[in-house]
């Protein structure tokens, strides 16, 4: 491994993959829906092409991947995806992020495909609520067997994020922290990032500061270090509790100075920074036959871009692409 590092002397080890923009459920904080005009379906990265940008990716140094969306589970074939990956020798980390809704359909094939662990999105218990934040109707228990799956396969570990929004699920902290006691859930609190409207903007925002008092009803926080891994969230384990709490601090405390991130649209371009409109095309050039050399100095490119920090609590979003097209 050469390793990689942008101009703030931070390692960049880790590519976050989208797969396809489209997606199964439409949550307001995301992509509502009719609010997002699809990717014509002949600009998406074929499988090879992405296998092809991870290839140049690892010889750079990237050792971590994580594939996302849209929903990366209603892209026809994703495990075959996941097996050209998982025989790269240097890619020792895969990981998916999902709504769960497939998840109980695909967990076993993924797993022997060579995914190691997932987090799947739930914003709420309640199945009402549910309907309403991601529009999907009775998915809910689909999410819920899918968790179940992911576990009984050995998808290990199996991180719930919930993003936190007032007045509509904010109310549900403790339910989710209680989950973590008896049931070795490993929930992950996320700030709401104000990047979509007024469903779920500012004013629906709610700090990890004030998510913390209000879990102080079940005792005392005590900090953990994380199963896997070292990504932005700092863990904590309620007294007695199997599983852990995290927060996720992108707007109140970035964590932009420990970043080590890349992201690969499902369009092919590669995107220094989710908060930041730079991109590098690597689709026209994967197309007209660029070699492996080429590519990878496209990725350093990339890389020199990486912003110091993003602008978020200074009201910065970009404006060109939403989340379920960057892959968040
Ligand atoms: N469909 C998959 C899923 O539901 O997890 C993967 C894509 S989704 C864009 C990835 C993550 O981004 C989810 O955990 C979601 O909650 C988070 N996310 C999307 N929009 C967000 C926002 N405005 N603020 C905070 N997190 C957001």
């Amino acid at each position: 491994m050469t390793g990689l590092s942008d101009s703030f002397q931070r390692p960049i080890n880790y590519l976050r993959i989208s797969v396809t923009d489209r997606c199964n459920l439409h949550c307001i904080y995301c992509m509502p829906r009719d609010s997002v005009k699809l990717m014509p379906h002949g600009d998406i990265l074929t499988y090879e092409e992405i296998y092809t940008v991870v290839r140049a990716a690892a010889e750079l140094g990237i050792n971590k991947v994580r594939v996302t969306g849209g929903e990366p589970m209603v892209r026809l074939g994703l495990p075959r995806l996941i097996a050209m990956l998982a025989q790269m020798e240097s890619i020792d980390d895969i990981s998916l992020t999902t709504n769960g809704t497939l998840l109980s359909r695909y967990a076993a094939e993924l797993k022997s495909a060579g995914l190691r662990r997932v987090n799947v999105s739930l914003d709420t218990l309640k199945p009402k609520r549910f309907q309403f934040i991601t529009g999907g109707d009775g998915k809910q228990d689909d999410v819920l067997e899918g968790i179940e799956t992911a576990r009984s396969v050995g998808l290990n570990p199996v991180k719930i994020n919930t993003v936190v929004m007032a007045g509509i699920n904010d109310d549900e902290l403790v339910d989710f922290a209680t989950k973590t006691i008896a049931d070795e859930w490993h929930v992950r609190f996320i700030e709401l990032m104000p990047v979509v409207g007024e469903k779920a903007g500012a004013s629906q925002f709610v700090s990890v500061g004030e998510m913390k008092q209000r879990l102080e009803v079940l005792g005392e926080l005590e900090p953990c270090l994380p199963s896997v891994g070292n990504g932005p969230a700092k863990y904590f384990r309620l007294p007695q509790a199997k599983g852990t709490i995290g927060f996720i601090t992108p707007v109140s405390e970035h964590f932009c100075f420990h970043c080590n991130r890349l992201r690969l649209t499902a369009d092919g371009k590669l995107r220094p920074c989710l908060m930041s409109e730079d991109e590098i095309d690597l689709k026209e050039p994967l197309r007209d036959g660029m070699s492996l050399p080429g590519l990878k100095k496209l990725i350093e490119e990339a890389v020199a871009l990486k912003p110091r920090r993003h602008h978020l609590a200074e009201g910065y979003v970009p404006k060109d692409r939403p989340f379920s097209q960057v892959g968040g």
